[in-house]
């Protein structure tokens, strides 16, 4: 890029430098030309032939005088010297600067001639008259002396003019040469300005081009040509000041696709961005013009309605944005659906600044989540003291790892068949010393969100085996195992073989007595570590349980690609199965896809005996639920366990 602009300076000087040499050269040139035009030359020329003519008209009229004596051919004589005379003064006073045939020669060869003869004509000669024969006589020969001396001058002017003539054709002759060339340098020259003219003004036009596009992608969204989160921030500050001066209302609305994630994973990115830009395209026309939506980023939309007359408006936009993203999608033939939930809050209302409106429309947002998705919630002042409690229990989980508060209670599980008791499902508790027994809904997540679920997991894990180890010790069911959940964030934050080989070592617990469930979301990730470590724990023995199945969104490849052994069927399917004709095919339908996979089957929740004997005639492997037992304490399940009848359940109605 640097080069460029030197070579063209460096042309556009070297231009100017020989433009200048060549216009110098032209004019000293043109002048001498001029100056020694043959017009010129062939003036002087015809003045020494004049003077030739006068010179031999005087030899004539002296001639004429010596044989015709007389007054007045004398005086034809003398009125001619004079003529002569008068010429050569004129010749004199013209070519004194200008002498270009060697005219001055005149003054020395003629003017002594003309002298003496007017001298001679005008005093005598020796004595004699001025009239006399002898006179007359020298005076004609001298006359002729001088006649011959301008003759030969003639000639040898004549012969300068021609000299002078042929140099000068010569230097013309160059010059022409001198001058081709020199406007073909010039031509190409200019030619090469010019090409180099066009490529910097292409250069220049790529460069604001470039330009332009750097403006635009610092402010728009590429795939959706939206403007962007910074953009996006500055028209919600501009309208943010504008209400301050008109009283005005302004509406945010955050918008998140729901399972956005899912269909990014289990569809492929193609699609995902496919989907992104529709949704763009739908939430666009479901608003004016006026109104500014932007993407955030990810699945993340906002739309900033301005002059808002109330809630209401704000609302009736949100629904008509909720009904268009919730019609199908077209993705390459594939018909996929969506929804979106959307945080609405209102300036200046609930907020007088970007960042403030943004948490509240985020924090509404994920209440719209919480209530079911595909749907909208104002911002309200309750969120923000919800986001205060979950800063608290984020600090009081803390404490609670520190200070011992948490223990691990476990849920039997029981064979269908024979109701043996086969294994415990760890589940995490909290003895608040203020609240009681906190149940992990209402601490897991946020542990999940603030990572702490990594240590809390751990912490689980290492807890249950070492309890679990000491039961084993006995004389239990041969295959009774240990479940322990493992949450994607802690999966995610590292939790891997060498991790979990570790506990196991400490703890001295079986790899092969232990279970663990993971989720479906996780499986569908498509990230290559996941398939790398679930394989690890499987090569070291540990079997793999997915939890809550059926729940996630449903690609059942992944059964096959991961080292699956047990399905463990969500409550949600169990609770409705005497009831629902629906249900109950969906939970027989599993089972008996898990029979070909060679997958065992565990049905999670059950609460009645109808439900124990549907999954028992159903073939449904094992069961867990209230109906059975709820998760109770390490010694409370030592009880079970080592009671006059071990290992099998005290089903009350069985
Ligand atoms: P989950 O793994 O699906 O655990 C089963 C949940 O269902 C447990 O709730 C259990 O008490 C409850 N449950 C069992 N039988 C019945 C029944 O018959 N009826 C009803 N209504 N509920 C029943 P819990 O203990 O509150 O745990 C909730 C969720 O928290 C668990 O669901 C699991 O996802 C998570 N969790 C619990 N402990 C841990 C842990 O140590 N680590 C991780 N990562 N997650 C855990
Ligand atoms: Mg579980
Ligand atoms: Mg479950």
């Amino acid at each position: 890029m640097l080069t460029r602009p030197t070579v063209s300076i460096s042309l556009v000087l070297l231009l100017l430098i020989s433009t200048s040499g060549v216009i110098y050269y032209v004019q000293r040139t043109l002048l001498e030309i001029e100056e020694a035009l043959p017009i010129a030359l062939s003036k002087q020329e015809r003045d020494i032939r004049v003077l030739v003519y006068e010179m031999g008209r005087l030899v004539q009229d002296i001639e004429f005088a010596r044989a015709n004596t007389g007054l007045t051919s004398f005086g034809v004589v003398l009125r001619q010297t004079d003529t002569v005379e008068l010429f050569l003064d004129k010749m004199s006073r013209e070519y004194r600067f200008n002498d270009m045939l060697g005219i001055s020669m005149i003054h020395a060869r003629i003017n002594p001639a003309v002298y003496d003869i007017k001298n001679w004509l005008t005093n005598g000669i020796f004595n004699f008259e001025p009239t006399s024969a002898h006179t007359l006589e020298l005076v004609e020969e001298r006359a002729k002396q001088a006649y011959e001396e301008a003759e030969l001058l003639l000639q040898e002017v004549a012969q300068t003019a021609v000299d002078r003539l042929t140099v000068q054709a010569g230097r013309i002759k160059s010059f022409r040469s001198v001058m081709v060339i020199t406007l073909a340098v010039l031509t190409l020259m200019s030619i090469g300005l010019v090409i180099l003219g066009l490529r910097l003004q292409r250069i220049v036009i790529a460069l604001k081009d470039s330009e332009e596009q750097i403006r635009y992608r610092a402010n728009y969204d590429s795939l959706t040509q939206l403007p962007n989160r910074a953009n996006f921030v500055e028209h919600l500050h501009e309208a943010i000041t504008r209400d301050r001066r008109n009283n005005g209302l302004t509406a945010l609305l955050f918008i998140d696709l729901d399972r956005f994630k899912t269909i990014n994973d289990t569809l492929g990115h193609d699609y995902g961005d496919e989907l992104i830009k529709q949704v763009a395209d739908r939430i666009r026309r479901a608003t004016r013009e006026t109104d500014v939506v932007s993407r955030l980023g990810g699945d993340e939309f906002t739309v900033m309605l301005t002059n808002v007359s109330d809630e209401i408006h704000a609302s009736i936009i949100a629904k008509h944005i909720l009904a268009r993203l919730s019609q199908p999608y077209m993705l390459d033939g594939h018909e996929v659906y969506s929804s979106a939930s959307i945080g609405i809050t209102l300036s200046p209302i609930d907020g007088r600044d970007v960042n403030t409106l943004l948490k509240n429309a985020d924090m509404a947002m994920y209440e719209a989540k919480d209530q079911g998705r595909n749907t909208f919630r104002f911002f309200t002042s309750e969120m923000t003291d919800r986001a205060r409690q979950f800063l608290e229990v984020d600090k009081d989980m803390r404490l609670a790892l520190s200070q011992d508060e948490l223990e691990v209670h476990y849920q039997p599980i029981y064979d269908t068949q024979n109701h043996k008791l086969v294994g415990v499902e760890a589940l995490l508790r909290w003895q608040h010393p203020q609240r009681g027994l906190v149940l992990p809904t209402d601490f897991i997540r946020v542990a999940e969100e603030t990572g702490l679920i990594e240590e809390i997991g751990q912490w689980v894990m290492r807890r249950a085996c070492s309890e679990v180890r000491e039961w084993l010790k006995h004389d239990l069911h041969p295959e009774f195992y240990l479940a322990v959940n493992i949450s994607m964030r802690q999966f995610k934050g590292g939790f891997d073989k060498a991790q979990l080989q570790r506990i196991l070592y400490e703890t001295g617990f079986p790899a092969d007595k232990l279970l663990l469930e993971i989720t479906e979301t996780l499986l569908m990730d498509h990230d290559t570590r996941t398939s790398e470590v679930l394989a690890e724990f499987r090569e070291m023995g540990v079997r793999l349980a997915v939890d809550d199945f059926g729940t996630g969104y449903s690609a059942l490849s992944y059964l096959r690609e991961f080292p699956v052994s047990t399905l463990k069927i969500d409550r949600s399917f169990i609770r409705d199965i005497t009831q629902s004709k629906s249900h109950l095919g969906l939970v027989q339908a599993i089972i008996a896809m898990a029979r070909g996979l060679h997958l065992k089957t565990i049905a999670e929740g059950v609460e009645t005996a109808e439900q124990g004997e549907l999954l028992a005639e159903l073939n449904c492997d094992m069961v867990q639920g209230y109906f059975y037992s709820k998760a109770v304490s390490a010694s409370e399940v030592e009880k079970l366990l080592f009671s006059d009848r071990p290992h099998v359940v005290a089903v009350r109605s069985v």
